[in-house]
């Protein structure tokens, strides 16, 4: 079968020609309906190297999978062959405290995972291929009845992670407090939509660019406002002075994690996504009193579950490009060009 492999570190994946796998005890390999091509995957393949990641490739790319059960290892008994699954694509070691939870993210003990703080697509081979080898049938979540297989695939990365920030801080999205989503690109305008499914509080987007902007009023934003050193000031406008209870960087340059603290309100959550690799300096006074400031990293297992369920039932939509297989290196220069619409999906 054809799977689109990264061969070395600082080199772009190669189409290569690699047996098709089969299922030993416990394990299941999957026919791929999607595979999203992800930012990180750039620098996967950019400005990584030999000792950053406990890895190395070769393996095949793809950490945002979905597709049908094609066949089952001895001893599978929670899918059958057909049944259509998402790739939950945090591996852990399944038995520590918060594996245990779902969170395998977070994992305490890499070392007994599959691969350490890795995954199919990350150090282990991913789904840029006609068939993907699960090592364990816990990493398999069923698709709701109507949702599009396709569509689940970047539901698993790019909709996990900002589905997980916006849950972080439910507790503060009350229907009187304002929510910013900074960045509405393939994460940025999920977020919208689940705050706007689960929510009735007041969204803010801000971008740089008007197409982002229009996107984010369709799928559901209050505001749309342009990206400048003005933003925050127009921030505190729209909220009468308070400021914002939650501000979502989707980006995480210098420029835009200033704007977050300039704009969030007392008692507010700054929660940093994107790793544009910024940094801010943290003092008691740079930002308002008791502004939490917090990273997120994917989300969990039963996150993935919850919000698979609301993309069947239609509360969510990822908007996805497709490109085929022999296409996949040019979806990741669209990527890096910010020229793909939506998602990048590698369909088989
Ligand atoms: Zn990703
Ligand atoms: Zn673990």
């Amino acid at each position: 079968m054809k799977a689109l492999r990264l061969m070395n570190w600082k080199s772009e994946p190669e189409l290569v020609e690699v047996p098709k796998p089969t299922p030993g005890p416990g394990q299941v390999v999957i026919k791929i309906a999607g595979a999203g091509a992800c930012h990180s995957d750039l620098h996967l393949m950019h400005d990584f190297e030999a000792g950053v990641v406990p890895w190395n490739p070769p393996f095949t790319l793809g950490h945002e999978n979905a597709g049908w059960v094609d066949s089952i290892g001895a001893g599978v008994t929670t899918v059958k062959d057909g049944d259509a699954v998402a790739v939950y694509g945090p591996w852990g070691c399944g038995t520590c405290s918060r594996c245990r939870l779902g969170i395998e993210t977070l994992c305490e003990n890499p070392m007994a995972a599959p691969i350490p703080g890795g995954g199919g697509g990350l150090g282990l081979d991913g789904g840029m291929a006609e068939y993907m080898l699960v090592p364990f049938e816990r990493f398999l979540v069923p698709l709701p009845a109507n949702l599009d297989p396709i569509m689940a695939a970047p539901l698993t990365d790019a909709g996990l992670t900002p589905y997980h920030a916006v849950r972080r801080s439910w507790s503060k999205m009350t229907p009187d407090a304002t929510v910013v989503v900074i960045g509405v690109g393939g994460l940025g305008h999920m977020a919208v939509q689940f705050i706007k499914a689960t929510t009735a509080a007041t969204i803010i987007a801000v971008d740089m660019k008007n197409e982002a902007l229009e996107l984010a009023k369709k799928v559901g934003a209050d505001h749309a406002i342009v990206s400048d050193d003005k933003a925050a000031a127009t921030i505190r406008e729209l909220t009468g002075g308070r400021g914002a209870d939650v501000v979502l960087d989707f980006v995480g340059a210098e420029p835009t994690m200033k704007m977050a603290l300039a704009a969030a309100r007392t008692l507010g959550d700054v929660t940093l996504i994107g790793i544009a690799g910024g940094s801010v300096p943290f003092s008691f006074f740079s930002q308002g009193y008791e502004v939490s400031l917090q990273t997120i990293y994917w989300g969990s297992k039963p996150e993935l579950i919850e919000l698979l369920d609301m993309a069947g039932r239609g509360l969510v939509h990822a908007e996805y490009t497709k490109y085929t297989l022999d296409n996949a290196p040019q979806a990741y220069l669209d990527l890096q060009a910010g020229k793909v619409k939506g998602r990048a999906v590698i369909v088989p």
